[in-house]
């Protein structure tokens, strides 16, 4: 392919920040201080031209390249040591085709951008639980929503993606032009080269019941039982996810949340349409009831609102914080996983695990998605994360060693699969395709990106080449 004369220039005289630069800070700061990036030379690329420039440097340079967003993903990934790091900040913003019921995302755009753009229209998006996130890495690595059992798996709401190739090829995926490089991207584990933007399908939504309820960890018991029940049986417009929490008093956190354990039961549950609304309000009823007659929550934000209002159910931290984690995918919640989990993580474990999740799956997740990717389903019945930060007295080795005592208690449980946007540790064991998809996924990267200048970026356990 021939480049224009404007680009080559433009590769030509690019130079790249270096340690020290406050371009090179912002551009290398990562969301998970626990996993700081040390590459030699670190970018922001707001134009499909500085990303095409910031290639041909690295490799005049003969440097490896590795592409992130936020660092949200900064410990679940091979750490950035070395080479160049390209952050992708592209302009543009999110434009929503409400007709279409579609929104085409600029990389570097994160889920309250979206969220923000779609909601005038009615719209919401499979977005995770903090809006924070930059919406290509989740999509990359799978996506499991609060609104997942309605959606599916995130990935595969994706229609196009625009795409560089290490030669500084421009590329659009999607079903008539490369299908099958739509499809190995939407949750292939990434390496392909720099997304540069992403379309992605909108649903309808009119109102959500959107919040979470805590109680102290002494009634965890008979709380994660009643949730159990009741999401044996739960319509899909509700997910769900049950925590065990360790809070420290620290501004933003309500101090009765900081007292000691708590469990927490958040979620959301859609009313696509207005006449949905009292079937919604039901729905959550029927979780939140039996719940709340087991004990009087400490806290409980349970409301109906609006879509932006999902965002603020799970209470992520904004700003950037160390974390040290671990997931797993799990077959099956019985009693025994339950007193497991509990014995675990629950009061008197000597958790340091500031929280441990449950989240519920099944529903769309369960069912292989339509003209989906490559992870275009799970099996699995929850979704289980823990993580906490290595403060004061916990150390990065206490966090490491009841990550390992979590996973030893729910090995009977543990289906041995992942979904990559869940992963919290990089050298974690993980696999989220069997090996014939994996084989597939590889040569799609193999033709995109032939001299290996984005392997570094694959998701572990997501080739079989490394
Ligand atoms: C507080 C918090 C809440 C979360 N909630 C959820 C949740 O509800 N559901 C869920 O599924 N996950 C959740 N996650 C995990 C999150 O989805 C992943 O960490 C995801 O990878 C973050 O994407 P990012 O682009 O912000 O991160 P980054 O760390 O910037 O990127 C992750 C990886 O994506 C790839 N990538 C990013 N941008 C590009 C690009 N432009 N081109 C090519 N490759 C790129 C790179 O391989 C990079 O290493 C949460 C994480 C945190 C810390």
């Amino acid at each position: 392919m021939t480049l224009p004369s404007d680009v080559l220039r433009t590769a030509q005289s690019a130079t790249l920040p270096a340690p020290g630069s406050p371009e090179y800070e912002e551009a290398a700061g990562v969301f998970n201080l626990a996993a700081p990036a040390r590459p030699d030379a670190a970018v922001t690329v707001r134009t499909v031209a500085e990303a095409r420039a910031a290639l041909r440097a690295a490799d005049a340079r003969g440097l490896p390249v590795r592409v992130h967003t936020t660092g949200h993903a900064a410990g679940a990934r091979r750490p950035v040591d070395g080479g160049v790091l390209l952050r992708t900040r592209l302009a543009g913003g999110v434009h929503v085709d409400p007709v279409a019921r579609t929104a085409r995302v600029p990389a570097g755009a994160t889920w309250g951008e979206v969220v923000a753009a779609a909601a005038p229209h009615g719209l919401a998006a499979a977005h995770g639980s903090a809006a924070g996130v930059g919406v290509v890495g989740y999509l990359l690595g799978g996506g499991v929503s609060f609104y997942g059992r309605h959606t599916g798996i995130a990935a595969n709401s994706v229609r196009a993606v625009e795409l560089l190739t290490a030669d500084g090829e421009e590329v659009r995926a999607d079903a008539a032009a490369d299908p099958e490089l739509l499809w190995a991207l939407r949750g292939g584990g990434g390496g392909f080269g720099v997304v540069t933007a992403v379309e992605i399908g909108l649903f309808p939504v009119a109102r959500v019941v959107t919040g979470g309820a805590y109680w102290s960890a002494a009634h965890a018991r008979p709380l994660l039982a009643a949730w159990r029940d009741w999401a044996a049986g739960a319509p899909r417009r509700a997910t769900t996810s049950l925590r065990i929490m360790n809070l420290p008093p620290v501004p933003g956190v309500p101090p009765v949340l900081a007292a000691g354990p708590v469990l927490c039961v958040d979620g959301a549950v859609l009313a696509a349409t207005a006449d949905e609304e009292p079937e919604a309000r039901r729905a959550a009823d029927a979780l939140l009831a039996p719940l709340r007659a087991i004990a009087e929550p400490l806290l409980d934000t349970w409301a109906l609102t609006d879509a932006a209002g999902v965002l603020d159910a799970h209470m992520d931290p904004a700003d950037p914080v160390p974390f040290v984690g671990d997931h797993l995918l799990l077959s099956g919640l019985g009693d025994d996983t339950a007193d497991a989990f509990l014995g675990a993580v629950g009061e008197g474990s000597g958790s340091p695990l500031a929280v441990a999740t449950l989240r519920q799956l099944g529903g769309a997740f369960a069912e292989p998605a339509a003209g989906g990717g490559v992870l275009d389903h799970t099996d699995a019945a929850y979704a289980y994360m823990g993580s906490g930060p290595p403060f004061g007295p916990v150390t990065v080795a206490a966090l490491e060693e009841h990550c390992a005592r979590v996973r030893a208690a729910l090995a009977p449980w543990d289906t041995g699969r992942t979904i990559p946007s869940l992963v919290e540790g990089a050298g974690r064991p993980q696999r989220h395709l069997d090996a014939e998809q994996t084989a597939a996924v590889d040569r799609v990267r193999a033709r995109l990106d032939p001299r290996g200048r984005f392997t570094g970026d694959i998701a572990p356990g997501a080739t079989s080449s490394r």
